[in-house]
């Protein structure tokens, strides 16, 4: 007798709905697992076969098979297990009503249920699939909810499971998750007093999603100004947020961010962060990196020369792409990688060039190693570098000049971004593609800025003058087209391109 029940693998943050077929057929006792499984399931034979006795269900004594279908993809970790528990048990002749069922999570021996990591997508996917009811450990029952029209049951071991499908002890429905309260800023830029030309670069960033680069001397406030960015950037909505939730879900993380926020994400990783850490990868399962839970948010580099040359480099793919691709032994997987990244750095290796209040003890050959490697491996996708001087004490204690909320900054910026959508579809007949000005590139750069006359006669004689890469007038029309998205312009005037051209990056150059 052949009896099949549904499970999920996951590639990248995308659900794939499993089918997990057992077989028993007359010969000495065994239990074989086949489908491309990687050791965890192997594994499941022995937790398996314990739970199921454990329950105090009878386990096959004959020859058993189960197989995962499809068979080419690759299956990692151990959320197959109670379908795979089930479906023996039906097999062995035990009647369950499992049309429309999906089953998962990991067995412990004495048949309890373990919580999983990717339920969120899992249960999307399936849902997405047909799926109408889903079994999940108690512990991943909160994510699970999420996902509309989905009956969730949250089951505390196999029997509890069990009881639950056959009618005869009915489990209550999991406990709805209460909406988080709107959520309160971390760092409300009326906190960071003065830095007005920061300020204002952080609008243009937030508006636009374009990278930035902050110089300056330890303690000028950086951290804070990064942070506030975050506070700049509209809400996510419900599918938005959704897939950032998943993403944390693929990292058991979703303690740290509850699934229901709506703010974009913030991340600062340390420069002690391993590639794995940073870009995803690592053993088994692939997981995700700190540049895909940065996704749709920002992603913070404090004290970026303190990166390895090689991490930032690694940064370029995700930074064009907007995904990032992780090679794996069985096929590549791909994560979301749209973050907007900001940078922080010394001006010089002590931190005091061009402080006005200290000397700066660097000689000529560390500055110039010190600013080949903040130009070298990043430089090209990040739109604006802005200086953050350190504040005079008058204007560090000055109470009276707090300026503008965040709240306040954001409505400009979603007004900004509304722009942005509006002329992505008109433009239609391209894909769909995202509609932040950080993306424009090439022709669809030309025909957002539309410059005036004025505006191209400054853009010619400022690439004469300034000696402009092709990428660096690239950035500077980016920057000048969010510039007049702020100003409600539908072309890219002289002003826009003027102030654009205050952000290029003088570094380099
Ligand atoms: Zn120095």
């Amino acid at each position: 007798m052949i009896a099949s029940t549904i499970s999920c693998a996951v590639r990248g943050i995308a659900g794939v709905p499993v089918t997990v077929e057992a077989d028993i057929s007359n010969g000495l006792p065994n239990f074989t697992i086949v489908g491309l499984t990687d050791r965890a399931i192997q594994e499941a034979r022995q937790r398996v076969s314990a739970a199921i006795r454990n329950a105090g269900f009878t386990f096959p004594g004959r020859k058993l098979t189960v197989n995962l279908a499809p068979a080419e993809l690759p299956k990692d970790g151990s959320a197959y297990d109670l379908a795979i528990a089930v479906a023996v048990l039906v097999c062995d002749g035990r009647d369950l009503p499992l049309v429309g069922t999906a089953l998962l999570g990991e067995l412990a021996l004495d048949s309890r249920l373990r919580p999983v990591a990717g339920v969120l997508p899992m249960a999307r996917s399936l849902r997405a699939a047909g799926v109408r009811r889903l079994v999940v450990p108690e512990e991943n029952a909160a994510e699970a909810t999420l996902v509309d029209g989905l009956e969730v049951v949250a089951a505390p071991s196999l029997a509890a499971c069990i009881h639950h499908i056959d009618g005869s002890r009915p489990l209550p429905p999991p406990q709805e998750v209460a909406p988080e309260p709107p959520a309160i800023d971390l760092v409300d830029i009326s906190q960071v007093r003065g830095q007005q030309t920061a300020k204002r670069a952080l609008e243009i960033a937030a508006a636009g999603g374009h990278n930035l680069l902050m110089v300056g001397p330890p303690g000028a406030g950086k951290t804070m100004l990064a942070r506030s960015l975050a506070s700049l950037l509209p809400d996510l909505d419900v599918e938005d947020s959704l897939d950032v939730a998943a993403v944390y879900s693929l990292r058991n993380a979703l303690r740290e961010r509850p699934p229901t926020v709506l703010r974009p994400p913030f991340r600062a990783p340390h420069h002690s962060i391993s590639r794995a850490g940073l870009i995803g990868g690592g053993a088994g399962l692939a997981q995700p990196g700190e540049i895909s839970l940065a996704s749709k948010g920002v992603l913070f580099l404090d004290e970026l020369c303190e990166f390895p040359r090689t991490l930032l480099e690694s940064l370029r793919q995700p930074l064009e792409e907007r995904t990032v691709s992780i090679a794996r032994a069985r096929g590549s997987v791909s994560f979301p990688a749209a973050f907007t990244l900001v940078g922080a750095a010394n001006p010089c290796p002590c931190g005091h060039l061009g402080d006005p209040g200290h000397v700066c003890s660097c000689d000529a050959t560390r500055l110039s190693n010190y600013h080949a490697r903040l130009s070298g491996p990043l430089l090209d996708r990040i739109d604006m570098v802005i200086n953050v001087p350190r504040q005079p004490y008058g204007v560090i204690f000055d109470e009276s000049g707090c300026g503008e909320r965040s709240a306040d900054v954001r409505a400009r910026v979603e007004l900004a971004r509304a722009r942005q959508r509006e002329r992505a579809a008109s433009g239609a007949g391209q894909r769909a593609a995202p509609s932040l000005n950080v993306t424009l590139d090439g022709r669809s750069l030309r025909s957002a800025c539309r410059p005036t006359a004025a505006a191209s006669q400054l853009l010619a004689s400022a690439g004469e003058h300034l000696g402009l890469s092709a990428r660096a007038y690239h950035r500077v029309m980016r920057v000048a087209r969010t510039v007049a998205d702020l100003e409600g312009e539908d072309r890219v005037d002289e002003a826009a391109v003027a102030e654009a051209l205050r952000y290029r990056d003088q570094i380099a150059a």
